[in-house]
């Protein structure tokens, strides 16, 4: 299998689409970028890297710091995280408030807005923001190897501004004793981690941890058994509720974003990070999921075998 080719022609194929889906415009920052681009990028277990398209860009990871911050929360709290957010797919946008009253404040998944605050929360008790941003990036950057990793704070002000709709669910869960911190400190947290910027070739290495690749040259940032759990709620709710699609059409757990980004893991053989800006119905990357659901066909590669 010829990995670089394989993304010229994919790349060129996305290069050439015409249906782009819808840049995410309730972030105004986000409103501003040019639907016709397209990157991707992926690191191999054997140390490996292949680009094509516009793979040195950096783009809004959004939602898909999630996956850092679950990582760093479960090294803080261990399993009592789970007390604070459950499992389970939400079926649910990804902003949605109606399962919150019913759950008693206790949100689906850590990947669901709500989910994700709860986690940020976790993180920040005990320290500052900025100590726990600076934690989250160390993370990021020791795991993609590379220290040119940062905070647009355009972006996450931007947020801020528009940021009714998370405001609500944090005081909501607030009302429920689900959030420990003043709602602004954990806000304003986690409008900053969604704001960090990377590029799909930064992305794709930084996701080389959730591989599990026994005797790898990658470092390990965390133990085998998270890493399952990690890929586990990534295929059931890393595309919120358009995450039954993605497993029925990529079939390797992912992680979107509405900046457009897509890290996907095929485990024990690679980390893929894929960018296209404009969304589909689900808020999710509308390329990048074609583009996955290509590479997915003609590498074979599947976690259902
Ligand atoms: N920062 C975004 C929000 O909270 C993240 C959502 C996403 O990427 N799906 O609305």
């Amino acid at each position: 299998m010829n990995i670089k080719r394989l993304l010229e022609n994919i790349s060129d194929m996305a290069r050439q689409h015409k249906d782009r889906g819808k840049v995410a415009d309730y972030i105004p920052e986000l409103a501003r970028i040019d639907p016709a681009q397209f990157g991707i990028s992926v690191c191999l277990a054997n140390g490996e890297q292949h680009s094509a398209g516009d793979a040195a860009t950096p783009f809004s990871i959004q939602s898909i710091s999630k996956v850092f911050s679950l990582a760093l929360a479960l090294g803080r709290l261990g399993d009592s995280l789970w007390n604070h957010v459950g499992r389970e797919p939400s079926g649910y946008a990804f902003d949605s408030i109606v399962q919150l009253e019913y759950e008693k404040g206790i949100p689906r998944n850590p990947f669901i807005n709500a989910g994700a605050i709860v986690v940020t929360d976790a993180i920040l008790a005990g320290s500052t923001p900025a100590e726990t941003l600076g934690e989250l990036l160390r993370f990021i950057r020791v795991a993609a190897d590379d220290e040119d990793i940062h905070i647009n704070d355009r972006v996450a002000l931007s947020e801020k501004a528009t940021g009714a709709r998370n405001t609500a669910l944090a005081h909501f869960m607030r009302s429920f004793g689900n959030l420990r911190n003043e709602i602004d400190l954990t806000l304003g947290t986690y409008f900053h981690q969604c704001a960090i910027e990377m590029n799909c070739a930064q992305l794709a290495r930084s996701g080389r941890f959730l591989m599990n690749a026994e005797g790898s040259i990658i470092p390990r940032l965390i133990s085998s058994a998270r890493i399952r759990r990690i890929n586990a709620l990534m295929l059931t709710c890393g595309h919120y509720n358009g995450s039954g699609d993605f497993a029925f059409r990529v079939g390797l757990p992912g992680k979107s974003g509405v900046g457009g980004g897509i890290l996907v893991i095929a485990p024990m053989r690679a980390s893929i990070a894929v960018w296209s800006p404009g969304l589909n119905s689900y808020g999710n990357s509308k390329l990048g999921t074609e583009a996955m659901e290509i590479f997915a066909q003609k590498t074979g590669w599947s976690v259902f075998g």
